[in-house]
């Protein structure tokens, strides 16, 4: 077999068979097959496409190119979920205690943020104390006795698609919805768990700018899960303005915590609720949707899921006292309001832009590398639909020093529009539900 021939296949638009797939994966793995022929690949995979067989099988590759953690020693069926990236999102930190409280194992691998959206795992590490860094025996005896753990992924988690991913990242192939669902799912069936759910994000902060796309990425990711055997389902919720009103990643875990205190924002606990919803039924925790759905506003109602979210953070050596006072979180000693300019309704937000400006105040990485100030970040006083007096306050900057104050707060200005005109309303939150 010759990569040529696999490149020039792809590039006629021909379907790859197994072996050809596997060819491309493991060479490229083992460093066998040169960057510049698996970008090659990787464009014409770009345009020609790739049927659900030969997504499947890229999918199966990557995941067998590395270590697959085993959880048959957590009772219970495992759920996991998973969202495919987007501002503001901290949705894990308040789904994950709902589900745990109700006594389902919650087994978590998660990232750290990068480019402009956020990670769960430098979210948690903003709790004084917490780690992250647990090791298999740990994880696994965590979620028996606490029904939580969320750790960084290991390094031989699917290293094929690190590999690639990293390619793609420099070579313009990452918004390709096969390329994206394989990556993304390669993880997931790596890491163990039975059921999983997926919040597929839409909008102009997310990979899925329009509805289409997003559904077609949650198909061909609950398509792959579902033919290996997983309990799938996957949630397309809006991601035209940050979820919640905080961005960064203290000021994320504060907002959670708000959250579990029953006084959060109304559309972020919508999303909560919902994901929370299908990961209670996929357990076999429920009758039904609306049984599920009154389960997980009870967890928080009860102080239940609040009480989780504090023996979860001790369990993994977090303060619990940043829990149950999140005031004491740290935010950023530089304060700059953001005013706005004129009368009118928010009417857009350029979500990418609110990330890129928490980049800006260091709260996220340019590239993997990067430092990242834990403190800093944005609260967003109005969102789109929302009406504004002109010197109203729009945003406030938490920032480490004015310098980068300032950089963060043009840039956080460029993402507001305000006008006349009432707009933001019609985009439901939740789009479609696919299982
Ligand atoms: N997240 C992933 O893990 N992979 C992608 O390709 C896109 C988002």
């Amino acid at each position: 077999m010759r990569m040529y021939d696999i490149i020039e296949k792809k590039k006629r638009g021909e379907e790859l068979d197994r072996q050809e797939i596997r060819f491309v994966v493991d060479g490229f793995t083992t460093e066998q097959i040169p960057d510049y022929q698996m970008s090659a690949f990787l464009m014409s995979v770009y345009f020609s496409g790739l049927n659900k067989t030969e997504t499947y099988e890229l999918t199966m590759a990557m995941m067998e190119s590395g270590e697959r953690l085993d959880l048959s020693e957590i009772e219970g069926v495992k759920v996991d979920k998973h969202s495919t990236g987007g501002v503001g999102d901290k949705t894990t930190l308040i789904v994950g205690p709902i589900v745990a409280s109700l006594g389902i194992p919650v087994a978590k691998m998660s990232g750290r943020g990068l480019g402009h959206t956020g990670g769960t795992i430098d979210k948690l590490e903003s709790i004084p104390g917490f780690n992250t860094a647990i090791s298999k025996e740990k994880f696994i005896s965590q979620v028996n006795s606490v029904h939580m753990a969320v750790a960084g992924q290991t390094a031989n988690l699917a290293p094929a698609d690190k590999k690639i991913y990293a390619l793609r990242d420099v070579t313009a192939t990452v918004d390709s919805i096969p390329l994206i669902a394989s990556s993304i799912m390669s993880k997931k069936l790596a890491s163990g768990a039975d059921a999983v759910v997926l919040d597929v994000k839409c909008g102009n902060g997310a990979f899925m700018k329009n509805e289409n796309d997003a559904l077609r990425l949650a198909e061909e990711m609950v398509d792959i899960g579902k033919k290996a055997g997983k309990s799938m389902t996957a949630v397309v919720t809006d991601m035209n303005e940050p979820l919640g009103r905080y961005v960064g990643n203290s000021l994320e875990v504060y907002e959670a915590v708000q959250c579990l205190r029953g006084v959060g924002d109304e559309k972020l606990m919508e999303v909560c609720y919902v994901l929370a919803s299908y990961m209670i039924m996929a357990a076999g925790h429920a009758d039904g949707y609306n049984d599920a759905y009154e389960k997980a506003v009870n967890a928080v109602k009860s102080g239940d899921a609040l009480r989780k979210m504090a023996e979860f953070a001790v369990a993994q050596g977090g303060d619990a006292s940043y829990i149950n006072n999140p005031e004491k979180l740290q935010r950023g000693q530089v304060e700059i309001e953001l005013k706005s300019e004129r009368t009118g309704y928010v009417s857009h937000m350029d979500t990418e832009l609110v990330g890129k400006a928490c980049l800006a105040l260091g709260g996220g990485r340019e590239t993997k590398n990067s430092a990242i100030d834990l403190s800093v970040g944005i609260y967003l006083n109005k969102k789109r639909g929302e009406y504004v007096n002109k010197g109203e306050t729009l945003a406030v900057i938490y920032a480490g020093d004015a310098k980068k104050g300032e950089e963060g707060s043009k840039i956080l200005k460029e993402a507001y529009t305000v006008s006349d005109e009432k707009t933001g309303e019609e985009d439901k939150i939740i789009k479609k539900i696919i299982n």
